[in-house]
């Protein structure tokens, strides 16, 4: 069979859940025996999202092959069980990049270097060679942007042409819009998808199905209403509600017949999907035996998209375990040793996010150093690592002043410090450590004992490193050191003895949990934080029931 395209575009609004809608489908495809990929074309200038803020664009998702992309990827390998890479996720500015690269090179010689055909060639060559790079069977390729956008036209005109390139009969066209509630008329509206649909069209890509979000069912006048003016079967009018949770939306998507309107209109050929573990893990969510509440301590928890994987590997290693985890966002900028207990005397764990720059610093050291004392389950996080060693030096090993040197380059006590080779670095798009490193464990420690093999391999986004030359002072103290990156001997991650549960990571574990494969150190964590739970409800009660003298 030949690779098969799905073009996913977007209408009416943005924020409508394309990533969810494409990563959903692909999951239904997946549980038919399809092998699947998804792509994100995203229309910015920025080479990737590297150099952007949380702010600006949520979390950086990091691939094994060390590509910094977006979180819609993120969605991808949780829902397919499948691993990105560089080439899932291609931006404008990565596009120009290359097409400027290649007319310095000479390759355009005597020619006019355009939007049309330089610029469409160059998307559609990153399209095609995804799905060629392992024979796909359907590569599900979603479009940045809303349509109508300016900077998506060069992406829908290649997506026209790719139509042709590659035959009809493989590519389909999904169009995801809106179909919002008047309250004030007291009805569902269809005229901005019919809008959205008629800009679309006018740009050669007409929808064969129409994935339609809104708040409420959409009866059968509203489909035929909208399937009339929009040029498409009732049955392609896929009605997309507000789900609970993003896990139930392949369920949702598949009781309206999306992916078998696919596979007939693609022609292709499955076996029958088989989704019963996903539907186990979805009743799992539905239905938890226990609450456990961890709090995540970082300095962007108003904007909960900055910490996506985290998020979604909490979820994951609270069904294992039968629980639903309640995240306490706690902002570390606003921690003090006031009002420290205040915040955290109320969970059974705690979480110190990764992050760049010395804003709320000292509220993840003194949140690290409540869970070290209180001896609440800990998990440190990249720079929720280096606050667990800088907080260790300071506090156990007594070397007062010890600190990174991101925060203070003068401390007589660096314990975390610059990579040497990030020394001479100056650029900052896609310099830092980046990708998956191996990592070997030492025999009986905690992290040993949760992946239950001795050599691991995760994917890193960092500059800064355990800083070797405090090893022997650090582990004299009290510091395991419990897995190491054996090429460079760099620390990788780092326990606690005395200590229920204390474990730091260099790497970033959370960009690998996937619904299949939960990752071992979040089921570990959740587990450690019930049993806090437990305890402690066991502690209080026995202080209720001790008789006053
Ligand atoms: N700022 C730290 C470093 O560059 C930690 C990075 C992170 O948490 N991802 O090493």
């Amino acid at each position: 069979m030949s690779t098969k395209y799905i073009l996913v575009t977007g209408g009416v609004t943005s924020s409508l859940g394309k990533g969810i809608i494409c990563a959903s489908l692909g999951r239904l495809l997946v549980a038919r025996g399809l092998k699947v990929t998804v792509q994100k074309l995203d229309p910015y200038i920025n080479v990737d999202p590297g150099t952007m803020n949380p702010y600006e664009h949520g979390e950086v998702y990091v691939t094994d092959d060390g590509a910094e992309t977006d979180l819609d990827l993120g969605h991808y390998e949780r829902f397919l069980d499948i691993k990105t890479s560089q080439e899932n996720n291609v931006t404008t500015g990565r596009i120009y990049y290359d097409v400027i690269k290649k007319e310095r090179k000479g390759v355009y010689l005597g020619k006019t270097v355009q939007v049309i055909p330089h610029i469409t060639d160059e998307i559609k060559s990153h399209v095609t060679k995804l799905g060629e790079s392992e024979n796909y069977d359907v590569v599900i390729v979603e479009v940045g942007g809303t349509v109508g956008d300016i900077e998506s036209l060069p992406y829908i005109e290649a997506m026209r042409q790719l139509k042709y390139e590659v035959g009809r009969q493989n590519v389909l066209s999904i169009h995801l819009t809106l179909v919002p509630y008047l309250a004030a008329a007291g009805e569902l509206k269809t005229k901005p998808t019919q809008h959205s649909v008629k800009t679309l069209s006018e740009s050669g890509l007409s929808p064969d199905i129409l994935v339609c979000r809104s708040e409420h069912p959409l009866d059968n006048t509203i489909r035929s209403k909208i399937a009339q003016f929009c040029n498409v079967e009732i049955e392609d009018v896929i009605e997309s509600l507000d789900a609970q949770s993003i896990y139930e939306v392949p369920l949702l998507m598949q009781k309206e017949g999306l992916d078998k309107q696919v596979i007939q209109k693609l022609n292709i050929e499955t076996d029958k999907p088989d989704l019963e573990k996903w539907i186990q893990f979805v009743d799992r969510l539905r239905y938890p035996d226990k609450t456990v509440k961890i709090a995540l301590v970082g300095k962007y928890v108003e904007h909960h998209d900055s910490y996506k994987s985290i998020v979604e590997a909490l979820i994951h290693g609270g069904a294992v375990n039968d629980a639903k985890v309640k995240i306490k966002w706690v902002q570390s900028e606003t921690l003090n040793t006031q009002n420290i207990d205040k915040h955290l005397n109320d969970v059974s764990g705690i979480l110190v996010a990764p992050g760049f720059g010395d804003r709320g610093i000292e509220g993840k050291y003194l949140a690290v150093r409540y869970a070290r004392e209180q001896k609440i389950p800990f998990f440190g996080i990249c720079l929720g690592m280096q606050s667990a060693v800088v907080e260790f030096a300071r506090n156990v090993a007594g070397l007062e002043h010890a600190d990174s040197t991101e925060f203070n380059e003068k401390t007589p006590h660096p314990v975390i410090d610059l990579m040497l080779d990030q020394k001479e670095v100056t650029d900052k798009g896609g310099t830092m450590r980046l990708g998956k490193y191996a990592c070997s464990l030492v025999d009986d420690t905690r992290a040993a004992v949760s992946y239950g093999k001795q050599t691991i391999d995760e994917r890193h986004r960092h500059r800064y490193e355990f800083n070797n030359a405090f090893k022997k002072k650090l582990t004299d103290a009290g510091l395991v050191i419990s897995g190491v990156n054996p090429e460079r001997d760099l620390v990788e991650i780092i326990e606690l003895k005395d200590h229920p549960w204390f474990v730091g990571v260099q790497f970033h574990p959370e960009l690998k949990s996937t619904v299949y494969q939960p990752h071992p150190l979040f089921v570990s964590l959740v587990a450690a934080s019930l049993d806090h739970a437990e305890n402690k409800k066991i502690e209080e009660s026995a202080v209720a029931e001790t008789p006053v003298e």
